[in-house]
């Protein structure tokens, strides 16, 4: 118990003290304050002296305050600490943090209390706006978060150095599929993880989390997962690179969604394709050797002869559709075997050229060539001949009478680039990024019934990229299209 003369408290420090300060009496009255408390509370020390705290103190902290008070004078407390708010003058609301000791006379009576009254509403209300903010970030997350977890697809974040940093409950089964024996939560750690085929398990670096993680972005990555042909899963992934506020490499955010079904789908469909091909081809074979004898039957008349020319044709037509069915299963199957020599490209080109030279002649199209003497390259030559009679053939295709098409070759460094220009139809800008896409058909070619399949494109396309090389289509609808192909010239 503290035996000091409180009246000495009231000399000039006290009035001047950066601190609010009151006495209180015993029944809670206010005996004196300084001018900062009176300051704080927009009123003066007059106005103040002879109320009593509880009249100015908010309802919502009474009690707690005049249970303090209380069980001080009882003597359970020889001072409290509170925060407490008292009504300014204009009546909002002043946060206090209060300090009270009770003083007690030179017998050990209580004599009256001293409160001191630290103002801390601007620290109060910053306080309650970062509590707001954080409740707002924690909402926000707890969103995120039920998202991350609640969505058909597999996420996976990755940092910088390749760690995994999170991954939601979809991504850990199909890592549990691909890694039945753990995973050390780094990309690149090959599993049981196949390409689209199937069949090629993918090398640390082909894996889309090690891409994602080399900061590669990219979208319908197709890969299998699992080692059982009968429960493992495709999925199409994307990844895109996470960047901090000032652009910084933050690491990966990588996608899985599940397509198996679909990659099922498909598979059943080239199969069905594959043996439907298969099938036919025998039969056809029969049918044209038979139509040759018949063509070749000097005793027939001339108008059978005629019709057995048109079933000839057709059935020729037939024959081309199902060995381009058939070449395109076998592409997808084992890809495509090439039998590379040194090839006079050249040579190539003229003779296919002169091949489409009826073809042409019959559309009133005219074909030119402007090929070098002479140009070698290591390609093989039937796949070289089967992209330019491709090529050459839609350039007339797709022409009308009077157009022209015209077939360029020239080495530019160590590439070969074939170029085959037509003035025809050209492609619609809807249609041109899909033309090598397999059974696609533009508009025109289905509304005005022009004789295809569609699987052309893809044959090229695929011929040229296995031989190291590129394809490229400009066009324009109405003015013409041009194809350009590049072959390294290789050794
Ligand atoms: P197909 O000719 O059997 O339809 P392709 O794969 O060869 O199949 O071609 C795909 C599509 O690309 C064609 O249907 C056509 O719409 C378009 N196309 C290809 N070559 C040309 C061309 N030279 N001019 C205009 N359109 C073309």
């Amino acid at each position: 118990m503290e035996h000091v003369d409180t009246d000495d408290l009231w000399q000039l420090p006290v009035q001047q003290s950066p601190l609010g300060m009151a006495k209180v009496g015993l029944d809670g009255t206010l005996l004196a304050v300084n001018r900062t408390f009176a300051e704080m509370l927009g009123r003066t020390a007059d106005e103040l002296v002879r109320c009593r705290f509880q009249d100015i103190t908010h309802p919502d902290d009474l009690h707690n305050d005049v249970t303090n008070f209380r069980r001080t004078l009882a003597g359970e407390l020889d001072s409290y600490r509170a925060r407490k708010r008292y009504f300014h003058a204009d009546g909002h609301v002043v946060w206090a943090d209060l300090s009270v000791f009770l003083m007690h006379h030179p017998n050990g009576a209580p004599q009256h209390f001293v409160t001191q009254i630290l103002d801390i509403t601007e620290q109060q209300a910053r306080e309650e706006q970062l509590e707001a903010a954080r409740e707002e970030v924690e909402r926000e997350r707890q969103m995120l978060e039920t998202v991350f977890e609640t969505v058909g697809v597999g996420l996976l974040l990755i940092g910088p150095d390749g760690r995994y940093l999170r991954m939601n409950r979809r991504h850990v089964e199909a890592m549990k599929m691909a890694h039945p024996n753990g995973h050390d939560s780094i990309a690149g750690q090959p599993g049981h993880i196949y390409s689209a085929d199937g069949r090629t398990q993918l090398a640390a670096e082909d894996l889309p989390s090690y891409r994602a993680m080399q900061g590669e972005e990219f979208d319908g990555y197709t890969n299998w997962t699992g080692s059982d042909e009968r429960t493992r899963r495709a999925y199409s992934i994307s990844a895109r690179t996470v960047r901090g506020p000032s652009g910084e490499r933050l690491g990966a955010a990588v996608a899985y969604q599940e397509v198996t079904e679909l990659m099922r789908a498909i598979q059943v469909k080239d199969d069905f394709v594959a043996s439907v091909s298969h099938e036919l081809r025998t039969p056809l074979t029969s049918v044209l050797g038979y139509l040759e004898i018949l063509a070749d039957n000097g005793s027939l008349p001339q108008d059978v002869r005629a019709q057995v020319q048109v079933v000839r044709r057709n059935a020729l037509r037939l024959q081309s559709l199902v060995s381009d069915l058939l070449e395109v299963g076998e592409f997808a199957e084992t890809g495509v075997s090439l039998q590379r020599e040194s090839v006079d490209i050249a040579r190539i080109a003229r003779e296919a050229a002169e091949a489409a030279g009826p073809l042409a002649e019959r559309a009133a199209v005219e074909l030119t060539a402007d090929v070098p003497d002479w140009l070698v390259a290591w390609v093989d030559e039937d796949r070289v001949r089967q992209v330019l009679d491709n090529l050459l053939s839609n350039g007339v295709k797709y022409s009308a009478a009077g157009d022209a098409v015209r077939l360029v070759l020239r080495q530019v460094g160590q590439a070969i680039e074939i170029e085959i220009r037509d003035t025809g139809m050209g492609i619609a800008d809807d249609d041109l990024p899909h033309v090598f896409d397999r059974f696609y058909r533009g508009a025109i070619a289905r509304s005005e019934q022009i004789a295809g399949t569609g699987l052309g494109l893809d044959i090229v396309r695929t011929i040229v990229e296995a031989h190291g090389g590129s394809i490229t289509c400009d066009s324009v609808l109405d003015q013409g299209t041009t194809f350009r192909v590049c072959l390294p010239v290789g050794t």
